[in-house]
């Protein structure tokens, strides 16, 4: 773990800009080595292991939860997924801590539900209950290559979720101690997608996965000293507010403006969201979602919810729909 904010420290020093706040891209391959180095270290077990290490450290009760529904996108079966244990609103009682019976297998699998982890005490938020919108007839079903899980779901109050999607952004901050690591469903996906791009004889290569809020207060202030704030809240997120700390977002590639328009950021911006990410900040949008343009910024939400942004987008003529568009909410600080 030790060892793990060490890099992570020293991958975000190497780095520059953004809502990802990166800084000096000198040695970005070196960041580029180490980031990779200790994400193939990650396994399912020590990845979980280190769920619960870091929830236990903060005092939070972990109910244990199978490891495919936390960490493998792609072996999950209809079996393995535990029935919903987001609470509704109308029953508001803490997730169970008796395991589910195994869902029946059926001839059409129920639409999956994201894994749930308890990591809070017994006064647990009520969760959002989950979408009821239908699928796009072209999202990917679970037996598809492309198909990506929704991420796991923290049953953590202080967390903001609409229909299971979290928000982290200028209105919506997370937990200090919230400290998911990269979630291991979108580093499957985005393995997937960065073959599919090789076949094409495109690179895309991971730069910036998890950041904690440690690490951002570090870099943010950092900006700050050098641009004062008010500049440095249009590229850097606040310390709780950064999306990297949810563990769903990934900086491909050069961050900076020098990626925009590169073959890789134009077939990013096209195919993303066929693996469950959207591109979190695109073009002319700072006034909603808070961010200049970030074309290597992409967040992973799960294929349904992808796809399901994406075609609301195709259906209002707009490129890319926001989070903030897509539910209705702002992203300021308060
Ligand atoms: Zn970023």
């Amino acid at each position: 773990m030790k060892k793990k904010m060490i890099l992570a420290l020293l991958t975000a020093s190497l780095c520059s800009f953004s809502a990802c706040g990166k800084d000096d891209i000198g040695s970005l391959d070196d960041s580029i080595i180490i980031n990779e180095g200790s994400l193939s270290e990650n396994t399912e077990e020590n990845n979980s292991a280190e769920i619960s290490e870091s929830a236990s450290e903060r005092g939070y009760v972990v109910t244990e939860v199978p490891t495919t529904t936390i960490t493998d996108g792609e072996n999950i079966t209809p079996e393995s997924i535990p029935e919903e244990t987001v609470p509704t609103p109308e029953t508001p009682s803490p997730v169970t801590e008796t395991p589910a019976p195994p869902s029946p297998v059926t001839e059409t699998p129920a639409p999956s539900a994201p894994s749930v982890i308890d990591y809070s005490p017994s006064t647990a938020a009520p969760g959002t209950p989950a979408s009821t919108a239908v699928l796009p007839p072209d999202a990917p079903t679970e037996s598809d290559y492309n198909y990506g899980a929704p991420p796991t779901v923290y049953n953590i109050p202080g967390i903001k979720y609409i229909d299971n999607v979290l928000i982290a952004n200028k209105s919506y901050s997370l937990p200090a101690d919230f400290y998911p690591e990269l979630d291991q469903t979108c580093l499957n996906q985005f393995y997937k997608l960065q073959n599919d791009a090789a076949a094409v004889g495109l690179n895309i290569y991971l730069s910036s996965g998890f950041r904690s809020y440690e690490t951002q207060d570090y870099i943010y202030n950092d900006y700050v000293a050098r641009d004062g704030q008010e500049k440095a809240d249009t590229y850097s997120a606040r310390p709780g507010h950064s999306e990297h700390q949810s563990g769903l977002a990934i900086d491909v590639n050069q961050i900076d403006d020098t990626f925009i328009g590169t073959p890789e950021a134009i077939w990013l911006e096209a195919h993303c969201y066929e693996y469950g990410f959207i591109l979190r900040y695109p073009q002319s949008k700072q006034d909603i979602t808070g961010y200049k343009y970030e074309s290597w910024h992409i967040r992973y939400v799960g294929t349904d919810m992808s796809y399901k942004i994406h075609n609301k987008a195709v259906e209002m003529g707009d490129p890319y729909l926001t989070l903030e568009e897509y539910f209705g909410i702002d992203s300021y600080y308060h």
